[in-house]
């Protein structure tokens, strides 16, 4: 393995850092600073908060790196991309609005749709002057997702949708959906399922917002009520949208492993173990402390090194593999861990929320703690993980879903 960068590669970085020092002193002081609290994510205010950075980096042209230029983007490499994402991350700069259509859409259009579509969708994607969502689980429909039950039936120049979605992320203020339903419920589940894009604003869509563990409001369910969706908004052939999902989970599961954020979160860790005193002393001087801390960095190698062994597959123009699932499994499991040790060694403050004069960073550690909880389910549970991993990694026989 090659770890080195070319000459123009360490340049796109330059330029990046040069952005960042310019443009991280415009961010308002609740991002920069933990002890002052932010708006909640939930809130208008954060939405447009989040807009008004997209709109600079977007400017600068650091949304789609690795895109076509035809498509809006920038034309450059995936080292690029990595390059990019290495420093926005280390610089702890706020990622661009619109990630299900940057990170999820945009990368099944492109792969799956048809020109005209790719023409019509990705660049206003990017702008993020169209939100996207997921329409892909369902109350009867999670973990065994090729169970899906809304119903699509043809009806000449298009289809009538009837069904609800649940757990979708952001569908209150999204313009469109990626949307998977059944077509044919006479065909075995997996052969009956077609991929559509619906405009979520259409007539017949109804979207309920769902409070989570967090206490914020980010995930909906969304009832589809005699929806019409035009036949020319069908990603692929029809009762072949199966296959379509599947690449649609392993584009989600890849943007989702990232090293540098686990690192970030490591240094927070250890901040914390400096501050917190038991019996007088910072935890940090307990022996026991030092070798969870000294386990979580070593973790943090495994998990750099298994990812650039992802990121060779995906450089030889892999596409997203078992090898990517087991770099998001680990980097997932890992953060639970340091999130659940950074409550053990908050002892008693650790009850304390957002809002408490006492909790430490302002609350943003019990915040994380449950929110992590999440990213072990979100993308498919570390259960479905482990079972594709087997199958698909090992080779062992399928589990019996
Ligand atoms: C933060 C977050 C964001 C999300 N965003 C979206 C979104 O935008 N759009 C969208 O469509 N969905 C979204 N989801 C939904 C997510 O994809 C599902 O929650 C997930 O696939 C699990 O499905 P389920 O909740 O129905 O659980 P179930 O499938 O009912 O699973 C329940 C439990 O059974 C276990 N289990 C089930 N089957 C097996 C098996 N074969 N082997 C071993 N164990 C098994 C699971 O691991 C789990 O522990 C989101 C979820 C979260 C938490």
């Amino acid at each position: 393995m090659d770890f080195s960068y070319t000459p123009k590669e360490e340049a796109f970085r330059k330029e990046v850092r040069d952005w960042l020092d310019v443009h991280m002193k415009e961010l308002p002081n609740w991002w920069r600073n933990p002890e002052v609290m932010g708006p909640e994510i939930d809130s208008d205010e954060y939405h447009q908060f989040s807009l008004w950075w997209h709109k600079k980096l977007y400017a600068a042209g650091f949304v789609g790196i690795a895109w076509p230029k035809e498509y809006g983007g920038r034309g450059a490499t995936l080292l690029e991309q990595v390059v990019y994402n290495e420093e926005m991350a280390k610089a702890r700069a706020p990622g661009p609005a619109n990630g299900l259509g940057i990170g999820w859409a945009g990368p099944t259009i492109m792969a799956y749709g048809s020109e005209e579509q790719k023409k019509r969708f990705l660049p206003k994607i990017l702008s993020a002057e169209e939100h996207w969502c997921q329409g892909f689980s369902e109350p009867e429909a999670g973990s065994d997702l090729a169970n899906v039950q809304t119903r699509a039936v043809d009806a000449g120049d298009h289809y009538v949708v009837n069904g609800q979605k649940v757990w979708t992320t952001g569908g209150h203020y999204s313009d469109w959906a990626i949307l998977l339903v059944r077509t044919d419920p006479n065909a075995p589940k997996h052969r009956g399922l077609t991929y559509l894009l619906l405009d979520m604003h259409s007539p017949g869509v109804t979207v309920r917002p769902l409070r989570q563990i967090t206490g914020h409001a980010e995930f909906n369910e969304v009832f589809l009520d005699s929806v019409k969706i035009l036949k020319s908004l069908q990603i692929g052939e029809t009762n072949r949208g199966w296959h379509i999902a599947v690449g649609t989970l392993a584009f989600e599961r890849s943007a989702l492993a990232t090293t540098v954020q686990r690192e970030n979160t490591f240094q927070d860790l250890i901040k914390v173990a400096r501050q917190v005193k038991r019996h007088g002393r910072p935890v940090i001087e307990d022996p026991l402390v030092r070798q969870r801390l000294a386990q979580f960095h070593i973790d943090i190698q495994v998990l750099k090194y298994t990812g650039l062994r992802s990121l060779t597959g995906q450089l030889r123009g892999d596409r997203p593999g078992p090898e990517t699932l087991v770099v998001n499994l680990f980097g997932t499991e890992l953060n639970l861990r340091m999130q659940e040790f950074a409550m053990e060694i908050q002892g008693p403050y650790s009850r304390l929320m957002r809002g408490s004069d006492y909790a430490i960073d302002n609350g943003s550690w019990q915040f994380s703690f449950l929110s992590a909880r999440g990213t072990a389910i979100a993308s498919g549970t570390l259960e479905i993980k482990r079972n594709v991993i087997a199958e698909r990694g090992l080779g062992l026989p399928r589990s019996n879903r």
